[in-house]
């Protein structure tokens, strides 16, 4: 089977700033992949690159077995941006609302809602527990909720690739660790691959399968085993640095 993403030798920027340089990694279907750095390393622009929000300077992007140009079933792809932790508390829409919109977002026109579409609504509303809220407006849930709601819109159409843009940073320790578990399941029981940007380094080592440290280019890309065992990031983050993504508590 193709790989889930292959990345060779990608540039990007903006202006005049360089974002990325000579990226390139490659992952499996199913693999989960953890993607971490300093603030402006340009983990959101890599994402957006990939989704094609950002265009690209060089280098080739290959999505689910096509060229990132040609590529254009983006029902396959579940995608939870960055930045709703300043989320319109007027956004004028119920939960099932927004749920809906994950499926109507794949279609050409006509976008007609289907018997199916409503099964699949439904479905991903009860897996997540949010069936019982469903006729709320978005805007008067907790963020806890809220992010669980986007979650089940990204996740609506099944995707065979999930992408997410630190999707806790918004959300309390406990309600963070409810919705690493259920990434976790969609990547283990649905054999979603998984791309994840985040800050929590101390706890992506206990779900995810693989890590790309990014700082424009590529500081590690490797498996978990293969970044604790590395000397090289030894040197690069301290024992502690290390030791505290290699934790897995
Ligand atoms: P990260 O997500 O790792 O914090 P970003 O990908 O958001 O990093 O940003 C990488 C670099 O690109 C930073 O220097 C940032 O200031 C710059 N940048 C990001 N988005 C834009 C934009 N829309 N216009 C201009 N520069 C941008
Ligand atoms: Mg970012």
């Amino acid at each position: 089977m193709s790989p889930a993403l292959k990345i060779s030798g990608l540039t990007a920027g903006y202006h005049g700033t360089e974002a990325l340089r000579d990226v390139s990694f490659q992952l499996d279907r199913g693999q989960y992949l953890g993607i971490v750095g300093p603030n402006g390393s340009g983990k959101s622009t890599l994402i957006k690159v990939i989704l094609g929000l950002v265009p690209a300077r060089g280098g080739e992007i290959t999505i689910l077995g096509t060229p990132r140009e040609r590529f254009r079933s983006w029902d396959r792809i579940g995608y939870l941006p960055q930045g709703l932790q300043f989320f319109n508390p007027h956004f004028p829409a119920t939960v099932d609302e927004v749920v809906r919109l994950g499926r109507l977002a794949g279609k050409r026109f006509p976008k007609r809602f289907t018997a199916e579409d409503a099964t699949a609504v439904n479905r991903t509303l009860e897996w997540m527990g949010i069936a019982d809220i469903r006729s709320k407006m978005i805007g008067d849930l907790s963020g806890g909720l809220r992010q669980r709601v986007l979650l089940a819109r990204a996740l609506v159409n099944d995707p065979e690739l999930l992408v997410m843009d630190e999707p806790t940073t918004a959300l309390d320790p406990e309600t963070r660790e409810t919705f690493y578990q259920l990434i976790y399941e969609m990547n283990q029981k649905h054999k979603a691959t998984v791309l994840l940007v985040t800050h929590d380094t101390a706890t992506i080592g206990k779900y995810a399968s693989h890590l790309l440290y990014l700082d424009k280019r590529v500081i590690f890309f490797g498996d978990f085993d293969a970044f604790c065992n590395s000397t090289d990031m030894t040197e690069f983050f301290g024992a502690h640095g290390q030791h505290l993504v290699c934790h897995r508590h």
